[in-house]
């Protein structure tokens, strides 16, 4: 009895404070959103000793009058959203009415603002909560907010806070989230009394990248084409296959202009990426979702930082889409640079010679040398010839198709490359059109490896081979369930697996290209992959990666010498390939240095 007493609103509000305002971070973010939602065309942000001694944000937006001011610090105050039905199609990024209250209850606050065409503006001073002064201020229009002392009543808090550079830190990223998701405004950050940055607005996003992060990283950008479906729109940019991060820090999103954090999102990029990016790697996309503000429930995080999709599904697939034609865009794109014919006219007469004439290593055989078998190719096993069922090829020796030529390539009428050598035994050098090309010889030969492999798993199913001695294991129920939901797939894709009693599984036959010890063990890590692959995953997708694997093995190495045709003979079968410029783990299997670009460096354009 008389044990539950109503919290006072000041503690209520630093209660809330809790989950709105994890650190400085958090306060630059609602106030940075609340200019936005003001329509400001201008925010400036000055931050000191990593936000804790101090966050100011101006803004040029609407303003507020002095009742307008005083109920913006009350809290489930908003001008947002009136009614529950609002909140199911939230168009602005404030919508709880909570950011300010919370702020002003562990911080010394100050708020000044101004309606466009009001004479005076309004001055609020609070201190933890606590509303000192309300006064006339003459600020210019729009509106002003200083938080100093960030949670100087709350010392548990102030605790968890870590140094001022990682606090800093966070802000910055917090600006440039807000930043990308704004090309139109302009914003500012002063950091310690030192500008950081001053992006003026922009007319794309295009811009306020390069702005932001400087022309390199745009030009290894592509952008995003257009609408994924009816219901969701994708734009923005994503890095060309071979780009990636060690971190997520580059890998934005944003759902009607939130910057949003999603697992569904960043998941479907990694599987519209597939072999476009190397493992543990993160790709780069400035991607904006757009969808009916029905379809979003943005109420589901403290500091609105996740959203639910009402059809996740249905956004995941059209992420994936979205990015595997982006990709294959880029393809055609690069391809484009070696449909021009280098040095048109009389010059082709001289790049159609025999021999490379600047051979920077012997092995490089002018094309007369009679060509000999390769012993680094015949060695790779791994997929039935034509029109074999797999079973007959069981426990024989299988061979790869003829990769690299017999007889020499007959050249179309115009080279679209010449190759000039190869540097170091690995790196070919060639020229195209559009300049210097360098291509990673055992990148290139795995991924031309990889496609044709994959080509023929596709077509033909996965040879496999019987066990000698099949082998029973146990998984936990709930895998359990998931094989036999998934039997077909996993027998589509060599393995040869029957149920054998509850929670237990009996494999007789295996992929032949694996060289696997512990059936069981392998089993469990193919269960692993394909449940975090999801749904739309492949049947094919295990067999790819068992392809990957296999075609680093075998893939000629760096130091194997190469026929003059059989480099060539690489680098058509490569530039026929769906994704021609990175190898099966995402590395980069060719890097182009255009006429310009040694231009610049040899000083001889500005
Ligand atoms: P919310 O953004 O969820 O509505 P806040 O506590 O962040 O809640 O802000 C409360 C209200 O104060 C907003 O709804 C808005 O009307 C007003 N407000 C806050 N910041 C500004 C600003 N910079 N310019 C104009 N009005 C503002
Ligand atoms: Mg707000």
């Amino acid at each position: 009895m008389g044990r539950i007493r109503l919290l006072s609103e000041t503690v209520a509000s630093q209660v809330a404070a809790g989950e709105v305002v994890e650190r400085p971070a958090s306060v630059v973010k609602e106030l940075v959103e609340n200019s936005l939602d003001a329509g400001a065309r201008n925010i400036d942000i000055a931050i000191r000793r990593g936000g804790i001694s101090l966050v100011r944000v101006i803004d040029d937006g609407c303003g507020m009058d002095r009742d307008d001011a005083l109920l913006s610090l009350e809290r489930h105050a908003t001008s947002k959203i009136r009614s529950a039905t609002d909140l199911q199609a939230v168009a602005t990024l404030g919508f709880r009415g909570e950011a300010l209250p919370s702020i002003a209850s562990v911080s010394r606050f100050r708020l000044t603002t101004r309606e466009g065409d009001a004479i005076a503006g309004t001055e609020i001073i609070v201190n933890g909560g606590k509303i000192d002064v309300v006064r006339d201020g003459g600020e210019a229009p729009g509106t002003q907010v200083e938080v100093r002392s960030l949670f100087y009543n709350l010392p548990a808090r102030r605790k968890f806070l870590r140094s001022e550079n990682t606090e800093s830190r966070n802000i910055e990223h917090q600006i440039h989230l807000q930043a990308i998701g704004h090309p139109e405004i302009g914003f500012s950050l002063m950091r310690d009394d030192r500008i950081l940055f001053q992006l003026p607005a922009t007319a794309t996003l295009g811009d306020r990248i390069r702005d932001l992060y400087g022309v390199d990283l745009l030009q290894r950008l592509v952008e995003v084409n257009g609408a994924a479906s009816a219901k969701i729109g994708i734009s923005g940019f994503i890095g060309q296959a071979g780009l990636s991060r060690q971190t997520r820090s580059q890998q934005l999103v944003f759902v009607n202009g939130r910057a949003i954090e999603s697992n569904l999102i960043t998941g479907a990029a990694r599987e519209g990426y597939h072999t476009a990016l190397m493992k543990g790697q993160y790709p780069v996309t400035f991607l904006f979702l757009e969808l009916d503000p029905g379809a979003v429930d943005v109420n589901v995080h403290p500091a609105k930082r996740e959203v639910r999709f009402r059809d996740p599904n249905g956004v995941r697939e059209a992420v994936i889409r979205c990015i595997q034609q982006t990709l294959e865009q880029a393809r055609a794109d690069w391809q484009e640079k070696f449909r021009a014919p280098i040095r048109p006219g009389p010059a082709a007469a001289i790049s159609a010679k025999a021999a490379p004439d600047l051979s920077l290593r012997p092995e490089v055989t002018a094309p007369e040398v009679t060509h000999r078998e390769l012993p680094h190719l015949g060695a790779v096993s791994g997929v039935a010839d034509p029109g074999r069922a797999p079973s007959e090829i069981v426990g024989q020796a299988l061979r790869l198709p003829e990769h690299l030529p017999q007889q020499r390539v007959t050249k179309p009428a115009q080279q679209q490359f010449e190759i000039i050598g190869v540097l170091s035994k690995l790196y070919v050098l060639m020229e195209n059109a559009n300049g210097l090309v360098l291509v990673d010889q055992h990148a290139a030969h795995e991924r031309v490896l990889f496609e044709e492999l994959r080509r023929r798993m596709e077509e033909q199913g996965v040879p496999t081979q019987k066990l000698l001695l099949p082998q029973t294991f146990d998984v936990p129920p709930r895998d359990a369930d998931w094989i036999e939901q998934n039997l077909s797939v996993l027998q589509k894709m060599g393995i040869g697996i029957e149920g054998f009693g509850p929670d237990t599984f009996k494999i007789d036959s295996l992929p032949s290209f694996l060289d696997v010890s512990n059936a069981a063990q392998f089993m469990r890590k193919v269960i692993d992959d394909l449940k975090s692959a999801g749904t739309s995953a492949s049947a094919m997708r295990l067999g790819e990666e068992m392809i990957a694997k296999t075609v680093c093995r075998h893939a000629v190495k760096a130091n194997d010498p190469l026929l003059y045709p059989e480099v060539e003979k690489l680098i058509r079968d490569l530039l026929d390939c769906d994704l021609p410029y990175c190898c099966p783990h995402g590395r980069p299997t060719m890097i182009q240095i255009s006429l310009a670009e040694l231009d610049k460096k040899f000083g001889r354009k500005v």
